[in-house]
């Protein structure tokens, strides 16, 4: 049976458990407006899941903005580039929003964001010129993964498994996040030009945007741009997936739009898949035609302890106190800060830290179910095995983790959780089931170490 709907797909399968999500999209038609430029940048050597980067350059050198400052020889890792132009002031270890620290590269702005002079347009002709240009751009996963994405394309076409499908994931299924939703109102063509360029020099076979049905703007504005090209008409295909959350973790994305599972250790690309985020494959278009690499990210700002809901365009290294002010500050006491989403966010204690590549949204609370995180005894109810799309018991395997059982860490297969966070949500014990399996995974870590 066809599952083509007017040349609009339907998803071939539905994902168990989960959450069906509180939306609160509450930025899904603001306009993503640009920051003033700040007067410092403190700019991360660390911004993706990967070797940190060596610095280029040294106090009192002249930096303009796109000139890399940053880079490894290592082979998983993303240059870092110079988001303003200016003097670099100094060159020294700082506190990331994660909790991590990491050398950062500090330039005082000189308000003129002057071009480097090594933005050039690159030269693609080829999948191995495409490789290096991706690399170039410095680009990572911007979802939130940071998962430097010249890596996952070489990868993926390493092995001997034939890969045939690119999936570029725009479900943005996690609550108040809209930025990817606005890419894809803002800049389709951008997307489009991205997605050519993946196609042409990696051979897919198909092309499938996967977009949640609470973003019905965006929908159409993909649909309008791949209708008025004739050959991505052909060959892009739109899903319209309905909105579950987490729909938009890769496996899952996998498995509603095509069908395939990921079998526990396996990578997308052992099904034949890669899957990209629309904001990345929309930065990859941009750097093909401008040769500018990723120097700025657009943020979501919200919750109730903020003034105004707003999406940011923000030069990479802004501090964090700064983007918040400029959406009005806060106007109530934040009991909980979130760097990311309220399900796979990390909570924050400090704001004085720098907007690396991956993040993707700042939000604040003063009231409502977000702080309300005190923990009671379990009662055995289930419902966090209920929710699970990975099929897991997180209430056995937070047992293990306390009792540092490794064995029954391992045959309750805690590697395979994605920290999605719906076990917790859907706890009436309140039980903080995400950190006891990150807690699992790192004594199994410890424990392959010590072996
Ligand atoms: S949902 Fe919470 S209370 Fe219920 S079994 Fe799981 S951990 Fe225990
Ligand atoms: S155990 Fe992991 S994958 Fe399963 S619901 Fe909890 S966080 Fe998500």
């Amino acid at each position: 049976m066809s599952n083509t709907s007017g040349g609009i797909l339907r998803p071939l399968a539905r994902i168990r458990g989960g959450v069906e999500a509180m939306h609160q999209k509450a930025g899904s038609d603001i306009v993503t407006v640009d920051m003033p430029i700040p007067d410092t940048v403190v700019i991360p050597m660390s911004q993706s899941i990967g070797a940190p980067c060596d610095p280029l350059v040294k106090p009192g050198d002249h930096v303009d903005v796109g000139q890399k400052i940053g880079d490894s020889q290592r082979p998983v890792s993303a240059p870092v580039h110079a988001s303003v132009s200016g003097t670099v002031k100094s060159v020294s270890e700082v506190h990331l929003a994660n909790g991590m620290i990491s050398k950062a590269v500090t330039i005082e702005s000189d308000g003129l964001m002057t071009t480097s002079e090594e933005v050039r347009v690159p030269v693609v002709k080829s999948f191995d010129d495409l490789i290096h240009a991706v690399r170039e751009c410095g680009l990572v996963g911007l979802g939130g993964a940071g998962f430097p994405t010249h890596a996952k394309l070489s990868s993926a076409f390493s092995g001997t498994t034939k890969v045939d499908t690119l999936i570029i994931n725009a479900a943005e299924c996690e609550p108040y996040i809209c930025v990817d939703n606005r890419e894809c109102i803002e800049h389709p063509q951008d997307i489009l030009n991205g997605i050519e360029a993946l196609q042409k020099w990696c051979g897919f076979e198909q092309v499938i945007i996967g977009v949640e049905d609470n973003k019905p703007k965006a929908f159409d504005t993909l649909k309008r741009i791949a209708e008025s090209d004739d050959e991505a008409d052909d060959r892009i295909k739109l899903m319209a997936l309905r909105s579950h959350y987490p729909q938009g973790a890769e496996k899952m994305m996998i498995l509603v739009t095509t069908g395939r599972k990921v079998p526990p250790g396996k990578l997308p690309s052992d099904v034949g898949c890669v899957v990209m985020n629309v904001q990345t494959v929309a930065v990859l278009g941009r750097y093909l035609e401008t040769g500018m690499p990723l120097v700025t990210r657009s943020v979501t700002v919200d919750g109730t302890a903020v003034g105004k809901t707003m999406n940011v365009r923000v030069p990479v290294g802004t501090n964090i106190q700064q983007l918040i002010d400029f959406c009005g500050g806060f106007t109530k006491t934040p009991k909980k800060i979130l760097f990311g989403g309220p399900m796979m966010g990390i909570a924050l204690s400090y704001t004085d830290a720098p907007v690396c590549k991956q993040n993707n949204a700042i939000l604040a609370f003063a009231d409502g179910p977000e702080i309300d995180t005190e923990e009671k005894d379990c009662i055995r109810c289930g419902r966090c095995a209920a929710a699970c799309p990975m099929n897991l018991v997180p209430a056995e395997i937070e047992r293990y983790t306390k009792i540092r059982n490794l064995e029954g860490l391992q045959a309750a297969g805690v590697t395979v959780c994605m920290e999605c966070g719906s076990c917790a949500y859907h706890c009436p014990a309140k039980r903080a089931l995400v950190q006891y399996m990150r807690l699992g995974k790192q004594l199994l870590r410890e424990g392959a170490q010590k072996k």
